[in-house]
């Protein structure tokens, strides 16, 4: 081989390898902005999770997502089970978090607006969960020395109407949702008022009571607006907190609170370990 052909496949040999070492940086930098492009969705989704409505029996939500294991089970129970008005089992309540739900990939949630909780007796979907995620605890009562599963226990949300466009608030007889209430007069009931602009009609106006409601969605699903009027909430952003400040002295249950609320409001800082004479005259000179 000739010295000019030596040094022909040498600069060759380089280039081919300049080329490889730029190719593998253009790859890992391709991963790199693929997994900095996974990342900014797992994030987006877990920003979105506060709006996710669980199955009946589920935990606090931050507890939940320590407890969740994603087998799936409650979903499956859900779809399998025999009072499923989809015959065919395929679609179900409950469904898993998948890429681009917006949820915490692999847990369970469910959307009223495209299937609600048909509020199962025997709720197939908690005894099945194998880490206490769905808690049968929070969906029990006592019966004779019994335990027994109660769905009218459960708390996924609560439904909020939205007056300006709920028709019964415009004075048009609707009451969709209140008849679809699985706890019809009891979580919703309809309150009479005179209407002022016909001054001879009566407006039917859906009211929803939190103490009973649980979450459903069968209302949202059956309200008859193109996005309904009437939708269920996380109760943590469906509902304000009065704090232990208020107390409705006329109501013996709301009294108790008192009991659990601590009156000690002052806030603790580094600062407030010192007499206020010890640093509100600090670097004051009185000469
Ligand atoms: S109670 Fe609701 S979520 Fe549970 S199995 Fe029945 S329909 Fe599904
Ligand atoms: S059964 Fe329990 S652990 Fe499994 S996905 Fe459902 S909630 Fe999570
Ligand atoms: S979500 Fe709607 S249908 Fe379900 S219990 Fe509450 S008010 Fe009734």
């Amino acid at each position: 081989m000739s010295n000019h052909e030596s040094k022909t496949k040498k600069s060759k040999v380089k280039i081919s390898e300049r080329r490889r070492f730029i190719s593998l940086m253009a790859q890992s930098v391709g991963v790199t902005a693929l997994g900095g492009l996974m990342w900014t969705g797992y994030l987006e989704e877990a920003k979105a999770a506060p709006l996710i409505l669980r199955p009946p029996g589920a935990v606090p939500e931050s507890d939940f997502l320590n407890m969740c294991i994603k087998c799936g089970q409650c979903a499956e129970a859900c779809k399998n089970r025999d009072s499923n008005p989809d015959l065919t089992h395929q679609k179900s309540t409950l469904v898993m978090a998948r890429p681009g739900d917006g949820m915490p990939i692999g847990t369970p949630f469910f959307k009223p607006q495209d299937i609600p909780c048909y509020m199962c007796e025997d709720i197939p979907c908690v005894p099945v969960c194998p880490t206490g995620a769905l808690d049968e605890e929070l969906v029990s009562v006592m019966n004779e020395n019994n335990k027994e599963l109660d769905i009218n226990k459960a708390r996924m949300g609560l439904a909020v109407v939205d007056e300006e466009s709920c028709v019964a608030f415009w004075g048009i007889q609707c009451d969709a949702c209140h008849r679809a209430c699985p706890l019809l007069d009891e979580a919703i009931t309809l309150e009479y008022r005179r209407n002022e602009r016909t001054g001879k009609h009566a407006y039917l106006i859906p009211v929803v009571h939190s103490d009973i409601c649980t979450g459903c969605g069968l209302c949202e699903y059956a309200c008859i607006t193109k996005k309904p009027a009437i939708y269920v909430l996380p109760h943590k952003i469906a509902q304000g907190e009065v704090g232990g400040h208020y107390i409705k002295g006329w109501d013996k249950k709301d009294e108790q609170r008192l009991q659990d609320v601590s009156t000690d409001t002052s806030t603790r800082t580094e600062r407030s370990k010192l007499k206020p004479a010890d640093y509100l005259n600090e670097g004051i000179s009185y000469e």
